[in-house]
Formats: C-alpha cells, structure tokens, sequence
C-alpha cells in the first residue's frame, strides 16, 4: 500500500473509532436447510468495527495440513449488509477476501458454504452429520481477531443430534463461544446422532475429563472396547511426560467419526482432535486406536511444544516449518510404540512397523538431496496438496513424518546406549517443562540446547544435529539396534525394484517414477512403461512375478521384454536385494541389551 493513501485511510480511521469505542464482537449462526446437497447456511455478523473498510476473508491454511486449500472456492451466494440490513456491495480484492465499505459499524455477512469432504482439514454436511473444520467454515475479518465469538448451530428438525468440540458450551442449545479468532480456528465441530464415553484422570492433585464423541454405525461394545484401549493410551502418553497438559475447562475431546464415504484422516488440536475414516470399528478398532494414540501425542508435541515457524499461524498463506521431522516425525514414533507400551499391539507387530522407517530412509535416493530439516519446509508441496505435473519425489523427498520417525528410534537407541538412565522420553519431558508447559515456541538451537543439557555433552549435541538434522547422514541403524539386544535383519530376497506395478492384460505397469538407485531406473525404464515377460515369461499378476524371482538371487541378470512408448524392446536387468528390514530379538544378547530392550519397550503407566 502506498505511503500517502495509508496515511489517509489511518487518520479516517481514527476519527471513525473516536470517540466511542464500540465493543467489537463475531457471531456465527450456522443452519443446514439443504443438508442432503451438502449445504450449510453461515450468517456471520461483525459488530464493533472501527475501520471504514471492513477486510473479510476465508482461509487459505489450515493448522496442521501443509498446503493451500483455498477455502474460498466452496462459498457462494454471498449477500453483504450493514447493521439495519441495508444492503452493501462489497468489492473483491482478491480470490479470498471480500471488502466491505459503507457500513454503520456492523457488518453482516450471509453466504452458503459447500462441504462434501468430512475430514481434518475441510467440512462436510449431509443428512447423518456436519462435520466443521473452522478454517474450511468461518469467514473472518481483518482488525478483529482479538474480538470474542458466539457460534450458534440449527440441526434439521427432528435429529438427536450432539455437538462434540473443544469450544466452550454457553447456557443456550448449540451454542458456543471462543475468545477469539485463533481459538475458534483450532476448534473443529462434530454435529451429529453421537455417542458419548468420557473418563476422569487424576493427575498432579488435578481433576480432568477425557471424553469420546464418535459417530459411527457399530455397537455400544466395540465403543466400550475402544473406549477401555484408548484408555491405557492416553495414560501410556502421560507417563512419557509425567503428566497431562492443563486443559482448557479440564477437558479433552476426541471427536471421531467412521461413517462409510468418510475420508480417513486425524487432526491434532490443543483440546481435542479428530479421528476420521469410512472403516468402521469392527474391523479397523487397531489402526484407528493408532490414530488416537498419535494425534493424543500431539496434545503436547507440536500444540504446546510448538514450533516458532507456526507461531502465529497464517491463515492467508502457506506455513514452512523446518521442525515438522519433530512435530510428525518424533510423534509418529510414539504413536506406535505406545500402542504397544499399553498392551494394544504385540511386540511382533510393533517391532514390524518400528522397522519400516529405517527401510524407508535407507532405500531412499531423497536424502542425498535434502536434510530432515530441508524435507520438513516441503511440507506445503505435498501434505494435502494435489497437482496436476507430476514431480520427480521418488528420487528427491523422503516424507518428516518417516524420516522423522526413523530418527526418533535413533535418538531413543542413541540415549540409551551411549548414556547412563537416559532415553527419549527424558528428553521429551524437558522439552515439555522447557517450552511446552511453559507455552515458550522452540526453535532448532533451542532443541539442540536441549538435548545438550540432557546429555550433558554439547559436543555430542552438536555432532548429532550436524549430521543428522541439519546434515543428511543416516544413523548407525545397525550398530544401535546390536546393542538394544535387537538385529536389523536385511531380506536375501531378490527383487526387480521397489517401485508399485500395476497388472493388467498380462502386463506389469510401472505405476511411478522409478527409484534412480533400483534395477528399473538403471536399466532405462520408467513410468508408464510396461513390462511384458521375464526370461521369456508372461507377467500377468503379481504372483507369477514373486515366483519367477524366488529362483533368482540378488544381482542375477534378467532379461525384461518391455513397451516404452509403443517400442518393444529387450532389457537386461540385475536384480537387487529386497530393501526390507527386520528387527528381531536376539536370543543371545547380552544382559544389559536385554535389559535396554525391555525398559524402551515396557509399559510405564
Ligand atoms: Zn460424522
Ligand atoms: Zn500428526
């Protein structure tokens, strides 16, 4: 904005807000008339302004998911008056923001808002449910952030509907308040046919209610199981920090909802979260309760141990965060192994998964390229984001949440094998007392700091983020693992890369980029291309391709004939070794791995 205009419309400002301050505030009244075309009518009023032109907009971001959704783009019917309902035109400086002139210091602002996409980041409205993620959902205005909201909801008539949310119920039905902007945007609502568990947990002399509102089609039993389950995990999740986060209003809500069409998702906010996915209970009870052990971590890591990047959160643009290989990473990590801290998963099955991050770093050509650091700033590229030209990230990205994940095991082995009583869970209680309890945003020194402090060795700290965080060095995977009283066990299998293939009429599709360090990239092959028989032998389905590979050993040569671009030609192709990992318990380890082993994997509740 130019200097001289901005002089001018500051100095009409001051003389419209004097001299009296009128109280600003934003109400929402939100009604589903046409809930089975996936409608919701939103009236949002502005009382209070104290500017001439009155900035609305719908967000571009949404904490938590990366990349730009443009919630703009599923509101219409805008209609704009002022306080006595006289119609106002506002102008449109841009795809997000609407601005209002003219005004006698209300804005009303009616439009209708189309949510078809009930997961952690959009809306979704139908005849079972409305499911609001705020940013998908409020408009907002410019100038009143710090102004308190009331948000009032009108179910269709005839549903028992409840509200399951984190904002604060007010004596009124369906009605809740925020004390401002950035809380009424973390909050997220669930309306819908709901039933309720909650529980109590004592904690420091301090009373708090763990509740579940989910919306789904099973029994009452499967919620009781799944109610006793997330139980033992949210008291898993305590004992890693040494006690619950102080809640607003001492409560906590995990809003989930497993109804068929449903996207499966999770979203982490400070009081609650929600859990969504189209599988119900009865067959997906484990991974779900994986989700709520996950998005429950994050109570503390990534709300209240909170990066400085996302502070404030900006929800006109994108927000890069070099720490999100800590915010999702080191959350992915607990998410699993409190599952089985808590007795819901099998050792087996945890050291299974434990594994898959090592293999998915190691097997990666992605870190030559970038740091953790580096992968996390990527974030609004892909978490959430489609486009239309491909990208070459099979060879140049490896996902925070795995590469994260895999330094998380790391660190955790790296502590408790190389210092005396100490582990991961050490150093995500400092951090908590540090910058979590205390509300203080970290930054990367700052977690560096920290793990110097713990240590004690701020050389070995600093060596650690300089090869590992900032560097792209991968950790000793195998010599730490050797001394938890664990091998990492590598496959003597042969494969023809790693990449997906897709069959079909008696052919093996390339179905991505091929991994420029496997056997397909190297012999000339890439998407899209498809491969018709091996050593003269027809590739109709995925097992006949396994069984032709179990008579071949890593570095054989093949011979593929292949189509490329509607050339037939022949390739020789030299098999490589299944990049597969296995953690497996050794028998004989000695006592102090055994007994490293079992303190990481014991239950501390
Ligand atoms: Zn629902
Ligand atoms: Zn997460």
């Amino acid at each position: 904005m130019k200097k001289t205009l901005f002089t001018a419309l500051a100095a009409v400002a001051l003389a419209f807000a004097s001299p009296v301050m009128a109280q600003q505030s934003v109400s929402y009244q939100v009604s589903f008339e046409n809930a089975v075309h996936h409608e919701a009518s939103v009236t949002a009023t502005f009382k209070g302004v104290q500017t001439p032109v009155l900035e609305v907009r719908m967000a571009r971001s949404s904490p938590g998911r990366y990349a730009l959704h443009e919630f703009a783009k599923n509101v219409y019917g805008v209609r704009v008056t002022d306080g006595k309902g006289n119609p106002l035109t506002p102008g449109r400086p841009n795809l997000h923001q609407w601005n209002v002139t003219g005004h006698d210091g209300t804005v009303v602002v009616k439009y209708t808002l189309f949510a078809d996409h009930p997961d952690g980041t959009y809306a979704g409205v139908n005849l079972t449910h409305a499911h609001l993620n705020a940013p998908a959902t409020f408009m907002y205005a410019l100038g009143l952030e710090q102004a308190p909201i009331r948000v009032q909801f009108t179910p269709p008539a005839g549903q028992n509907w409840t509200a399951a949310t984190q904002l604060k119920p007010e004596t009124a039905p369906f009605t809740f308040s925020a004390p401002h902007f950035q809380y009424l945007m973390d909050s997220p609502i669930e309306l819908a046919s709901l039933q309720w568990r909650e529980w109590t947990v004592q904690d420091k002399g301090r009373s708090q209610k763990i509740r579940i509102g989910l919306h789904h089609g099973g029994t009452p039993e499967e919620l009781d199981e799944y109610t006793q389950k997330a139980q033992r995990i949210v008291q898993e999740n305590q004992a890693v920090f040494g006690e619950l986060p102080a809640f607003d209003f001492g409560e906590y809500t995990f809003i989930a909802c497993y109804l068929p069409g449903t996207p499966g998702d999770g979203m982490e906010h400070r009081n609650s979260t929600v859990i969504t996915s189209s599988r119900p209970l009865k067959s997906g009870m484990t991974p779900h309760l994986s989700t709520l052990s996950h998005e429950f971590f994050h109570a503390w890591n990534v709300e209240r141990i909170r990066p400085q990047s996302l502070e404030p959160f900006n929800f006109a643009d994108a927000n890069m965060s070099g720490e999100l290989w800590l915010a999702e990473g080191f959350t992915s990590y607990y998410g699993t192994l409190l599952m089985h801290r808590a007795g819901v998963t099998s050792v087996a099955d945890y050291l299974k998964s434990a594994a898959y991050p090592i293999m998915a770093v190691a097997v990666s050509p992605g870190k030559e390229y970038f740091s953790p650091v580096e992968m996390s700033q990527q974030a609004p590229f892909v978490d959430a984001s489609r486009s239309v030209d491909p990208t070459n990230r099979t060879n140049t990205y490896i996902s925070y949440y795995t590469y994260g994940n895999a330094i998380a095991l790391g660190l955790d082995f790296t502590l408790r094998t190389r210092f005396k009583n100490l582990s991961l869970d050490d150093y995500m209680r400092l951090l908590w007392q540090r910058h979590g309890k205390a509300e203080k945003p970290y930054t990367l020194p700052d977690l560096e700091k920290a793990l110097a402090d713990l240590t004690k060795d701020a050389a070995f700290a600093q060596d650690f983020f300089k090869r590992h965080i900032y560097g792209k060095e991968m950790l000793p995977y195998e010599a730490l693992a050797n001394q938890m009283g664990l091998t990492l066990q590598a496959s003597n299998a042969a494969v023809l890369g790693w990449e997906g293939l897709r069959f079909q009429n008696d052919q093996a599709i390339v179905a991505q980029g091929t991994f420029s360090n496997g056997p397909l990239y190297q012999a000339g092959l890439d998407r899209d291309d498809a491969l018709l028989t091996l050593n003269g032998q027809k590739l109709t389905d995925q097992k006949t391709l396994d069984s032709l590979l179990t008579q071949h050993k890593p570095g054989d040569q093949v011979q593929l004939e292949v189509l490329q671009q509607g050339t037939k030609k022949t390739v020789s192709v030299t098999l490589a070794r299944d990049p597969e990992l296995q953690l497996v318990p050794q028998e004989k380890a000695t006592k102090a791995a055994r007994a490293r082993r079992e303190a990481w994997l014991r239950k501390k509740a």
